[in-house]
């Protein structure tokens, strides 16, 4: 039976009052406001302890609207939430400035710094530990804080007149409360232990305490409302508006204290009303029932009570209650998407579906978001704004930020790059027609020469592939360098060791100017937040201007207080809305339907993470929250939805991780055992239903080219390679173009130290030619000084080469060491070979010869078949004959077994043809290649006596002889386009890219 509003008279003190939180309370409780309204001819203010059920109360309130009212009542009663109420106390501007979040953060830091028996206690944590212990520290304070204050009321009320607070006696005070607790709770517990926990957090508490504290505010913002209404009372008696105050939750001991003796002080100026929940017809357990008792623990029901739990069951809408067990993790979300889809097909316009297990709700959310506008889905359990794309962009700008001072990981620079509020075209102060595609490109060149980090090394990346494309008939493009100088710079900008937090932000917000990314996130929703956050780091004004910090310290505040940040979300009109929420969150607001994801023994009841610094009993005494209240509290909130809504699906996944049953919560089954007497309520077994289908063996993949597609009339060795080695590889990456997204591999990578190697040794040979002309040279005396000056100068093209890429990546340092090693006896073989009458004559030169193919259709075809040689030597005394080398950053074991398959691996033969047949092209006319030899720049150089520098072709006439014959018959298949079949040894496989294509191993 509701409860009447109580009769109001002259009472100088609370009335109470209680509503029964079931479906009808708000309509029980906007009736009681307007009661009160009626009663006192005066328009209520109405608070509500939490802020949840707030537009359901204004709506109740308008729906029940009295007939007739006197125009002095006829607006609706003001409704605020309690939090609300505080902000819009009277004078709030005359009180101490508000501590930010940031602010009080900072000022641990500071204490930190200052106090070095803290910062020892401190000192395992690494910047982001630190700052999350931060918060800790401030929570803890906030806890003693909360106990100690409400002590101190006096003295607040002369601080509100006088501006002054006698913090070491407050302190004082704390202390010896603290040391009570302390003693207390840790009886047993060894001392030391003890002692230094409550000596390291107390003081924190008095160098952080502050009468800018969120709690001291809170205190002073009650009292000044109380002076408003003490005031009103003395100036027009008979005046002042009724105050309704609804505790909507169970209060924290500490909180209940405040407001009950702050309702009966207000009671002396204006009527009070103190609205609680009854429970009596709406707990299912008995802990919802009785609660806990004055010592915190929870009161045993008597026989009376239990039959009333058991009442309650029984008349309550358990028809509506859904039992719906998942086995898998997948399941759990697919049944929680399919149960809300199936409410909104029954037309359910508010639908809320509970996140006891918010993995699973997001799984849910993402799964019903293929309904697109039809639903409009509201996150209230706090979606991450770390979790928006702009957070990413963001992020990926604090990599480069943060990257060491060499320069940052190309991963990092494409990752800034590439994110979508990058605007690369007004970064280079060009057109974007002029940027199409430059990022890509980039990523390409750094990608083939491995540039894995460092600006020196980007940009010997960039000015390789320019001067490649310059000398291969394309254009250099300077963009690269540009947007790479860009971005070094906007680097170089953060490279101070220390910063000042007030120029820090400046500098920041620079930054994203310059890259043009400020402009594209004020675009966009989250952006917007995103800056909106960040203008927390403008303490220019503030007390912490001209803190300075470290960078990794700044950017870990930064990212800490992004991530703390939560989302909101634009609210957009669609038919059907689903709230996703905590169970706290449903406390007297309507739904059509309910869907509770996480039922299970594990995640039902939730507890919140224990404070870092206090026992459970230690709450207790310090009235906070204990887990005995949060259990009670969430017993009451699940018993409230179960008899509030008319259908509630509890949905709960029935294996664990591990694979072990889990059963439901224990609610759950207790509520099961009571029905059981009446009818059961059984468990629906839900399981996706597999797709049944027969499956064929696959084949080994084999394709005939289509005859649309085109056949590259020239081929490369490599191209000629991948023929020989697998046509269907061919067939994947060449005719059909199909390459794998390139990635930078872990480590060094050695491609870029031997485009290195083949840069400095042509520049050396070309450097040792123009010396020989020099009659006065000391190369001319002897074969001594020869060798000396040969080996001098190759030390110095090898440092001054290998410069820019030591600069980027110190680790290449070794390479060149190994390489710088190797040249007194790469030398000695370049001087035996001159003995024998070789002579250096001209490097990486691009030569080949063209085969005629018929192709089926008769028409003759044109293949060229060229690579680029790496170098080419003349006989002094015979001038017909010219030799081929091919440089190899290899083993010569490695070049051995590569010269056993030179026919699939015929590099050098294409060369030797290739010069032979066109000798002007190779730059030596009159002269046929009559060798070809690999030379290893990694020979074993432990034994002098035994190094092996070369490997020569062997029987070169009749290998070439077997090759041209191969190659026109390769060709004319290829043209043929005879079927392309999927067939190499596993060591080839290995590394192919096409495996994906082809399916290797599933044949
Ligand atoms: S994985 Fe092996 S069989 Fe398959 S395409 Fe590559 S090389 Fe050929």
């Amino acid at each position: 039976m509701p409860q009447p509003f109580p009769t109001i008279a002259k009472q100088k003190h609370p009335l109470d009052w209680s509503i029964t939180p079931n479906s009808q309370a708000l309509t029980e409780l906007a009736k009681g406001i307007w009661d009160c309204a009626v009663q006192t001819n005066q328009r209520p203010l109405v608070l509500l302890s939490t802020a949840g059920p707030l537009i359901g109360v204004r709506a109740a309130l308008e729906q029940h609207r009295p007939k007739d009212l006197p125009s002095k009542i006829a607006f609706l009663p003001q409704v605020i939430s309690f939090a609300d109420w505080l902000e819009a106390a009277p004078g709030a501007w005359k009180f101490p400035k508000k501590q930010s979040d940031l602010e009080r953060w900072l000022s641990v830091y500071i204490n930190l710094r200052k106090h070095p028996k803290l910062k020892a206690w401190f000192k395992a944590e690494s910047n982001s530990g630190a700052w999350g212990l931060a918060q800790a520290v401030i929570d803890a304070c906030d806890a003693l804080s909360e106990l100690v204050v409400p002590q101190l009321q006096d003295e607040l009320n002369t601080l509100l007149e006088a501006h002054s607070l006698d913090a070491q006696a407050w302190l004082k005070k704390v202390e010896l409360v603290l040391d009570q607790a302390v003693a207390k709770a840790y009886v047993g517990l060894s001392r030391n232990i003890v002692d230094e926990e409550s000596a390291v957090l107390l003081t924190f508490w008095r160098y952080l305490t502050s009468i800018g504290d969120p709690i001291i505010r809170k205190h002073l913002a009650m009292a000044t409302h109380l002076q408003a209404a003490k005031e009103n009372a003395k100036n027009s008696p008979g005046t002042a508006r009724p105050f309704i105050w609804v505790q909507t939750a169970d209060p924290k001991p500490v909180d209940q204290e405040l407001i009950d003796s702050y309702l009966r002080e207000y009671a002396q100026y204006a009527t009070v009303v103190r609205v609680s929940l009854d429970w009596q017809t709406v707990a299912l357990w008995p802990e919802a029932l009785c609660g806990q008792d004055a010592e915190g623990e929870i009161v045993i029901a008597d026989t009376s009570e239990e039959q009333q739990v058991e009442r309650n069951i029984n008349s309550s809408r358990h028809e509506g209650w859904r039992l719906l067990a998942a086995r898998r993790f997948e399941e759990l979300a697919w049944v929680a998407a399919k149960s809300i889809e199936s409410h909104l097909v029954d037309k359910k316009k508010n639908i809320a579906l509970v996140a006891q297990d918010r993995l699973a709700a997001r799984r849910a959310r993402a799964l019903l978001s293929r309904l697109g506008n039809s639903l409009r889905i509201r996150d209230e359990t706090g979606w991450k704004l770390s979790t928006t794309r702009a957070a990413a962009a963001f992020d990926s700008l604090l990599e480069l930020i943060r990257a060491p001072k060499e320069g940052p990981s190309a991963n990092v620079l494409l990752e800034f790059l590439q994110n979508p509020y990058f605007d690369l075209a007004r970064s280079l102060q060009n057109s974007p027609q002029v940027c199409v595609d430059l990022i890509t490109q980039l990523e390409d060149i750094l990608l083939a020469s491995q540039a894995k980090s460092g600006w020196e090394t980007f940009i010997a990346a960039i000015d390789k592939a320019n001067g490649y494309a310059s000398t291969h008939g394309g254009s250099p493009n300077e963009q690269f360098i540009k947007l790479i100088q860009f971005a070094k710079k906007l680097h170089l900008a953060w490279q101070s060791p220390l910063l000042e937090c007030s120029s820090a932000y400046a500098q920041l917000q620079n930054s994203l100017e310059e890259a043009g990314m400020a402009q594209r996130l004020e675009k966009d929703a989250a952006g917007k937040q995103l800056l909106e956050v960040l203008k927390r780091f403008d303490l220019s004004g503030g007390p912490y201007k001209d803190l300075k910090m470290r960078l990794p310290e700044w950017l870990s505040l930064l990212k800490t207080v992004i991530e703390e940040a939560a989302y909101e979300e634009a609210g957009k009109e669609a038919e059907a809305t689903l709230s996703i929420l905590p169970l706290s969150s449903t406390r007297l607001r309507g739904f059509d339907a309910v869907v509770v994801i996480g039922c299970d023994e594990q995640q039902l009841p939730a507890f919140s993470e224990p404070p870092l610094f206090f026992s459970d009993a230690l709450n207790r005494y310090l009235k906070s929250s204990t887990i005995t209240a949060q259990y009670i509290q969430q017993a009451r909130d699940l018993s409230q939805l179960l008899v509030t809504c008319k259908s509630v699906d509890l949905i709960w996944q029935s294996k664990s991780k591990s694979g072990e049953p889990l059963r439901p919560s224990a609610w759950i089954q207790r509520l099961q055992v009571v029905l059981k007497k009446k009818i059961p309520w059984e468990v629906v077994e839900v399981k996706l239903k597999p797709f049944e289908g027969q499956s064929q063996p696959i084949q080994k993949s084999v394709s005939i080219p289509d005859l649309d597609l085109r056949i590259p009339t020239t081929v490369s060795p490599s191209a000629y390679k991948a023929l020989r080695d697998c046509p269907y590889r061919y067939y994947v990456s060449n005719l059909l173009g199909l390459r794998k997204v390139k990635e930078f591999e872990e480590g060094f990578d050695a491609s870029l130290a031997g485009q290195t190697l083949h840069a400095l040794l042509r520049n050396f040979f070309q450097a040792l030619k123009t010396e020989e002309k020099k009659s006065h040279s000391t190369i001319h005396g002897g074969s001594d000084a020869r060798r000396q000056w040969m080996i001098e100068h190759l030390m110095k093209f090898s440092d001054k080469e290998f410069e820019k890429l030591i600069a980027g990546d110190a680790r290449i340092l070794g390479t060149l060491r190994d390489w710088q090693k190797q040249i007194p006896s790469f030398v000695d073989w370049q001087l035996k070979r001159e003995n024998e009458g070789w002579r250096y004559h001209d490097a990486e030169l691009s030569v080949g010869f063209t085969l005629s193919i018929t192709d089926p259709n008769g028409i003759k075809q044109d293949i060229r078949i060229a690579g680029r040689a790496d170098r080419f030597d003349i006989h002094e005394s015979d001038a017909s004959a010219a030799a081929v080398i091919d440089y190899k950053n290899q083993k010569i074991k490695k070049i051995t077994q590569r010269a056993e398959n030179i026919l699939d691996d015929p590099q050098l033969l294409i060369y030797a043809r290739g010069a032979t047949e066109n000798p002007v092209e190779a730059r030596i006319p009159g002269r046929e290649v009559e060798q070809a030899e690999w030379v290893t720049l990694r020979a074993d150089v432990k034994d002098a006596e035994k190094i092996v520098r070369v490997h020569p072709v062997e029987d070169m006439p009749a290998v070439m002889a077997e090759f041209s014959e191969q190659v026109v018959n390769d060709l004319n298949d290829l043209w043929a386009r005879k079927p392309m079949k999927a067939f190499a040894p596993d060591s080839v496989c290995q590394y192919c890219e096409a495996r994906g294509v082809c399916r290797k191993g599933m044949w």
